[in-house]
C-alpha cells in the first residue's frame, strides 16, 4: 500500500520533451490509468517511476520520499510489460519464484508464497510448464504473479493486455481488476485503449505530447472533457465552433446554441457526445434545448443501437440511438437533431 507522486517531472531526449512538467498523484490503493496515443510519454513516465529513466527535472515520490537516488531494484516496485518477458528456460514456478530466490527466501516460504500466487492468478497445477506451453493470457498471469511475489508497494503495468485478442483482453481486464482489489496494491496502468481505461480504472490521466491533459474519474472526464483532444480521445464527440453571445454560442449557419458550461471570451468550441443527441422527424413537436436540422447520409445498424451520420449546415454530425424499437430513419431523410444544454460542453481547442 503506497502512494506515488510525480512533481514537475520533465524528461528530454535531445530537443524532444517526452515528459513536460508532469505533476500527478496516484492515491494509495488506486487503479490509475495513463491514457494517451502512441509516443505521448506514458512509458517514459512509468519507467521514471520504476527507476529505469532519470528525469532531468522534478521529483518522483513514493510514500512522500524522493526516490531519485534509490536504484530501480530497491524501489519495491512490480512491473508487467506487454511482451510478457518471462524467462523462457524456466518453468512457471521458477519464473514466479525468481524475485524470492534473489532475496534468499527459504525453500519452504517460497513454496508457500508461489502456491498462494498461483491460486490468485488461477494457474494452480501448471507450475511445471514452460512459458511456451502456455497461452498468451496464461503467460500474462505468470508475469503478474511474478511481479506481485515480493509484495511490492506499487504495481506498474505497461500495456499488459496489448498482445491479447479482444475477447481474452476483456476477460483479463476483469480479472486484473479483481486481483488488484484483492491485493489492495496501488496500480498504474498504461494503455492507449480508451475502453480499457474506462472499464478498469478508478482514475484516468490523459496524456498527450508529454503533457498532462486531464485527470479524473472515468465518468467525470467522459461527461466533462476539458479539451477537444480529451473529448475525442476518450469517446466520440461532435464539435461546433461559434461566437459567444451572452449565455449562448452562435454557430455559423446553425444559429444560437445553449450550454450549461460557463462562457468566457469571444469564441467557444462546443462538444456533444453522439448518444446525447436525439433524432426526430422534422415535423415532430419542438422540444426544449438545442435543435439542428439536417439530412441522414449514413445509417449503421448494429443490433442494440443505430449510428446515423447527419449532414447539417455546419458539417456532418454523428448520433447514436438506442434500438428501442422505433422506426429507423432512412438515408436522404430530413431530420432534426435535439439535445440538452446540459450535454453541451465548452472545450478548449
Ligand atoms: P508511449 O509509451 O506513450 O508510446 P514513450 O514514453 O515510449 O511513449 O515515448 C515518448 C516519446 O519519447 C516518443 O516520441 C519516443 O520516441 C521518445 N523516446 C522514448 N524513449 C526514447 C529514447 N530512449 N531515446 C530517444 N527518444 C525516446
Ligand atoms: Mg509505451
Amino acid at each position: 500500500m503506497s502512494e506515488v507522486s510525480a512533481r514537475n517531472v520533465t524528461k528530454r531526449y535531445g530537443e524532444l520533451r517526452a515528459l513536460d512538467n508532469v505533476s500527478l498523484d496516484f492515491p494509495d490503493g488506486s487503479f490509475f490509468a495513463l491514457l494517451g496515443p502512441s509516443g505521448s510519454g506514458k512509458t517514459t513516465l512509468l519507467r521514471s517511476i520504476a527507476g529505469f529513466v532519470e528525469p532531468e527535472e522534478g521529483e518522483i515520490l513514493i510514500d512522500g520520499v524522493d526516490v531519485a537516488h534509490i536504484p530501480a531494484h530497491k524501489r519495491d516496485i512490480g512491473m508487467v510489460f506487454q511482451n510478457y518477458a518471462l524467462f523462457p528456460h524456466m518453468n512457471v514456478f521458477d519464473n514466479i519464484a525468481f524475485g524470492l530466490s534473489v532475496r534468499g527466501v527459504s525453500k519452504a516460504d517460497t513454496r508457500k508464497r508461489v502456491g498462494d500466487l498461483l491460486d490468485l492468478v488461477q494457474l494452480s497445477g501448471l507450475d511445471e510448464r514452460k512459458p511456451k506451453q502456455l497461452s498468451g493470457g496464461q503467460q500474462q498471469r505468470v508475469a503478474l504473479a511474478r511481479a506481485l511475489v515480493t509484495d511490492p508497494k506499487v504495481l506498474l503495468l505497461d500495456e499488459p493486455l496489448g498482445a491479447l485478442d479482444k475477447r481474452l483482453r476483456q476477460e483479463m481486464q476483469i480479472e486484473l481488476k479483481q486481483i488488484q482489489r484483492a491485493v489492495g496494491i496501488t496500480a498504474i496502468f498504461v494503455t492507449h485503449d480508451q475502453e480499457e481505461a474506462l472499464t478498469l480504472s478508478d482514475q484516468i490521466a490523459i496524456i498527450n505530447d508529454g503533457k498532462l491533459v486531464q485527470i479524473g474519474e472515468p465518468n467525470e472526464i467522459y461527461e466533462n472533457p476539458r479539451t477537444r483532444f480529451a473529448a475525442s480521445f476518450l469517446g466520440d464527440a461532435n464539435f461546433m465552433e461559434g461566437s459567444v453571445d451572452g449565455d449562448r454560442v452562435t454557430v455559423e449557419n446553425l444559429g444560437a446554441l445553449a450550454t450549461s458550461s460557463p462562457l468566457a471570451g469571444a469564441r467557444a468550441t462546443l462538444a456533444v457526445r453522439p448518444e446525447k443527441m436525439q433524432l426526430t422527424a422534422l415535423d415532430a413537436a419542438v422540444s426544449e434545448g438545442n435543435r439542428v436540422e439536417g439530412t441522414v447520409t449514413q445509417r449503421v445498424f448494429s443490433g442494440t443501437s443505430v449510428t446515423y451520420i447527419v449532414e447539417t449546415a455546419a458539417g456532418p454530425m454523428r448520433t447514436f440511438q438506442q434500438n428501442a424499437g422505433d422506426r429507423m430513419f432512412d438515408a436522404d431523410e430530413k431530420v432534426a437533431i435535439t439535445w440538452s444544454p446540459n450535454h453541451t460542453v465548452v472545450v478548449e481547442d
